[in-house]
């Protein structure tokens, strides 16, 4: 199977076999789109055969015939509206895979420039010159179609920020104006990815459609924003439309930088390595951790921010929980390699966590940052700094490495007027509100606050981030606080949590009484939330609105008239808050 990745949905191919269906699913495709029509040639298996083989490997198919040298606009219509449907990546084929690329070229046209289609086209070895004038006209005739859409409010992500946020918003105005901008089909509950590693989970558990979780009477525009114009209230997407808004929320989420430690890209998934932070991973974590009965395992967590700091060591201590239960944690050498000088930023949870470290014999590696790793030799390199601030070299052989990856801001917030020095959505701790554009909002990874990047930090930011999108939509200054609140479930064995939820400055901020839930020692209550009542709290509560012990702090003094003028002053600089 020769297999070209056009972009990350979508690869085409020339004809597969049935066979070669369950080898694509388990190169991550999980659609695949026949164009080649039956009966072209006798060597040719019948599209009922593959989508057998699909049906079987859990792929979704679909059969869209096209005739060779015949490809309409109608057909391109089917295949864009089968793109939009089907889960991504999506593998689709014809006799050579021409067929497949010119749909996918023809369905672009008009929302990519013409030269990026060809180059892109050429890039994986297919020649579209012939197609280039009917590119063109279909890129004149949707511009001209194209207009600018507005809405009174624009959300940048449908993860848990954005949805949440929209959620909270419309139990509040259920009439409200509100469009999602998101190019993804699925919605993941991320925080489940450590139970899948840990063998508790399948990973289906914490995927939804995107459709199923945007609330309703929300437009949703499936597109990525390439950038913000807030001098003129608009956002720009990724095909050049603007998008005007009354008011912005900014919650896209982070980027996890894979390439920022050579070698690593092309060895994940394979090797013995793994990590926790790719729904699609996640599983060959726990693979991983049940085939192996010997030999040295790495878990490796970067420098700071990252999402969910304690998902590097959940992953080990469930690991090791597995290999006490096998009787094999004797036979495995366990390291965790930490870029920082901690075990967990919040003192108080340290001593239980020390416990398990040494329940498990795990060998604490701090100021150690991983930078390469060679997958067929099984070798990870890392930086090492001694305490005079001496940076060497150390490498260390593994059979198992899990990987935390480094994260950083996404490029499109990172180069945008609405940044801070480091690339976060410059917002203000409290309100949420933009620190220099009052009628701009930010929540979630994405945001500059100071808080531990969690969807437990995101389910109380969502209602006082709704709260005061509406007051600054009404005119008036935002008046509800988020305190710093997040929370970091430790799965220190499987069955028991150390609950970590704290504020601002690391001030515990439990969610219970210490008699129902001490979240400073492991507890079965801990793991009972976590395993059974959390994704429910966030697919069925937080994603719609119910805000479950998330009602936002209001400030009691009500803001002066000079306030509300400044809030109210949307247009041209004269918008920038106080
Ligand atoms: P996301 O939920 O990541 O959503 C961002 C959305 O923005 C995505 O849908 C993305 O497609 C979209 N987007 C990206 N680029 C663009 C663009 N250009 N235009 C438009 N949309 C865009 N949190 C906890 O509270 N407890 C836990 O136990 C926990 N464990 C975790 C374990 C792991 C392994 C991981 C990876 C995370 C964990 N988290 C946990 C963290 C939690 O999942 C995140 O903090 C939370 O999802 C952040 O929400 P968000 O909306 O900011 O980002």
């Amino acid at each position: 199977m020769d297999i070209k990745k056009v972009s990350p949905e979508l690869s085409v191919s020339g004809q597969i076999m049935p066979q070669d269906v369950a080898i694509a699913a388990s190169r991550g495709f999980r659609s695949i789109i026949i164009n080649r029509p039956d009966g072209e040639a006798s060597d040719q298996p019948e599209h009922q055969s593959i989508v057998d083989a699909a049906t079987r490997s859990g792929l979704s198919v679909r059969y869209l015939p096209v005739v060779s040298g015949n490809v309409t606009d109608a057909d391109a219509t089917a295949f864009q509206k089968a793109m939009a449907e089907m889960p991504a990546p999506i593998l689709a084929f014809c006799r050579t895979g021409t067929r497949s690329i010119t749909l996918w070229a023809l369905a672009k046209a008009g929302h990519l420039s013409s030269d990026a289609i060809l180059s892109t086209a050429e890039d994986a070895g297919y020649s579209l010159s012939g197609l280039s004038a009917r590119l063109d006209a279909n890129e004149q005739k949707q511009g001209a179609e194209r207009s600018t859409a507005s809405h009174d409010i624009v959300i940048i992500g449908g993860g848990a920020g954005g949805i949440a946020t929209a959620g909270s918003i419309l139990k509040r105005r259920k009439d409200a104006d509100i469009a999602v901008v998101e190019p993804r089909s699925e919605h993941y509950y991320q925080p489940g990815w450590t139970l899948v590693g840990g063998g508790v989970f399948k990973r289906e558990q914490t995927e939804r459609s995107m459709a199923q979780v945007m609330p309703k009477g929300v437009q949703w525009i499936r597109s990525a924003c390439a950038g913000f114009d807030p001098e003129h209230n608009q956002v720009i997407l990724e095909d050049g439309t603007r998008i005007s808004y009354k008011v912005l929320v900014v919650s896209p989420g982070l980027k996890l930088d894979w390439d920022a430690v050579e070698g690593l890209k092309d060895t994940l998934g394979k090797n013995g390595v793994t990590s926790n932070y790719l729904f699609d991973m996640a599983p060959y974590t726990w693979e991983l951790v049940k085939s192996l009965k010997r030999g040295r395992a790495l878990f490796t967590q970067p420098p700071m921010p990252i999402k969910c700091a304690g998902a590097p060591q959940k992953a080990m201590y469930l690991a090791c929980d597995a290999w006490t239960r096998s009787g094999r944690l004797k036979d495995i050498e366990v390291e965790f390699h930490n870029s920082g000088g901690a075990l967990f930023g919040v003192a108080d949870y340290v001593p239980s966590l020390m416990k398990y470290v040494e329940k498990y014999g795990i060998n604490l590696c701090f100021n150690e940052t991983l930078v390469a790793v060679d997958g067929p030799s099984q070798t990870a390199i890392f930086e090492v700094k001694d305490g005079d601030g001496n940076v060497t070299r150390q490498t260390r052989e593994f059979d198992m490495l899990h990987v935390c990856p480094p994260q950083t801001a996404l490029e499109f917030v990172k180069n945008s007027p609405l940044a801070n020095d480091a690339g976060w959505t410059d917002i203000s701790g409290e309100t949420l509100q933009h620190t220099q554009y009052g009628n701009v909002f930010g929540l979630g990874d994405a945001g500059s606050t100071p808080n531990a990047k969690t969807a437990a930090a995101v389910r109380k930011q969502a209602p006082v981030a709704a709260h005061n999108v509406l007051r600054v939509l009404d005119g008036r200054a935002p008046n509800a606080v988020y305190n710093g609140y997040g929370s970091c479930p430790l799965t220190v064995e499987r069955g028991k949590i150390v609950l970590a939820e704290f504020a601002y400055g690391g001030a515990l901020d439990p969610s219970f009484p210490k008699w129902i839930l001490d979240g400073t020692k492991p507890t079965r209550a801990a793991w009972f939330l976590k395993e059974k009542m959390l994704p429910a709290i966030y697919f069925d509560q937080m994603l719609k609105g119910i805000e479950f012990l998330a009602k936002p702090k209001i400030l009691p003094h009500s803001p002066t008239a000079h306030d509300a003028q400044e809030a109210c002053d949307f247009n041209g600089s004269d918008h920038k808050a106080a």
